[in-house]
């Protein structure tokens, strides 16, 4: 469907070499954009790029520490050197470190601050150029069911995807004017390397997501392809500053 057709368009997908990361990757790809898979590990990104491929769609692997901002603007550059563009941003990439409040080293709270919303923040700030230049572009931001809550072990984590609301709703204010959209998503769990270490952490996790999440399972990295689809899409042209869940109706139950 037109609508939803990214033919000639290029994406960067930050921590897109696996998890939630590729989940959107792939509906990107699915659709027809050329996908820059953008992390650190680039054996993984191989493994990625090549699935990317496999469905069809140009792909390529560009090094990224989304916590230094000297790495993040060079990684932008990269791909306007390759491909001539960039259309599309999903700033994916992101991490945490569980602890209690009164037990964080500053640098701890930092690297997940500078990982999860100071990096994001220095992404769009390079993306911004080329996205007016061309006339238009897409960012989407990956917040979190703590976007929205708190959490007793992620004080840090909350913070920085609780900042990335507002930093897209500023941003898609600031940048309406310049046809370029910004919106977040608030994945709920989903199954991925990530939760996979929560779970072995914490006990009675899996049970405890389990009954509070209305749709009664974890999601899948796949769950998240559709919604990375319309937001990258001229389906959602008129869509901005939205924080959308996809999250099987946990944030929707008392
Ligand atoms: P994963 O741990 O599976 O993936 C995280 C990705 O981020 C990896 O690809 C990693 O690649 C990349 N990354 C981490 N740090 C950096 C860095 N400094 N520079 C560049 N890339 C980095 O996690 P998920 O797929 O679960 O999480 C993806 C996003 O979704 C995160 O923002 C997370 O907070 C969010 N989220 C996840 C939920 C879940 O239930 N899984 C729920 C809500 C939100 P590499 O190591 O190669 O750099």
């Amino acid at each position: 469907m037109e609508l939803f057709d990214l033919s000639g368009r290029v994406a960067v997908v930050t921590g897109g070499n696996g998890g939630i990361g590729l989940g959107m990757a792939k509906g990107l790809a699915g659709a027809g954009a050329a996908v820059v898979v953008a992390a650190r590990n680039a054996e993984k990104s191989a493994a990625a790029v090549a699935a990317l491929e496999g469905l069809g769609a140009r792909s390529s692997f560009a090094p990224l520490d989304v916590a230094d901002p000297p790495s993040c603007r060079a990684m932008v550059d990269r791909v306007l050197d390759r491909y001539g563009r960039l259309d599309i941003l999903v700033n994916n990439a992101g991490m945490s470190i569980r602890k209690p409040p009164e037990s964080y080293e500053l640098g701890e709270w930092r690297q997940v601050i500078d990982t999860n919303l100071n990096g994001v923040f220095v992404l769009c700030q390079a993306a911004y150029a080329p996205m007016k230049r061309q006339g238009g572009g897409k960012i989407v931001n990956i917040g979190s069911m703590m976007s929205i809550f708190g959490g007793a072990y992620a004080a840090p984590y909350s913070t920085s995807k609780g900042g990335i609301v507002q930093l897209s709703k500023s941003l898609a204010t600031a940048w309406a004017k310049d046809n370029i959209q910004v919106n977040a998503v608030l994945p709920g769990w989903i199954d991925t390397e990530l939760t996979r270490n929560a779970r072995d952490q914490v006990a009675g996790l899996n049970e405890r997501v389990l009954a509070r999440t209305p749709a009664g399972r974890w999601g899948v990295p796949e769950d998240l392809s559709g919604i990375a689809v319309f937001l990258a899409s001229a389906a959602s042209d008129f869509v901005t500053g939205a924080a959308i869940p996809v999250d099987g109706g946990y944030a929707s139950e008392f």
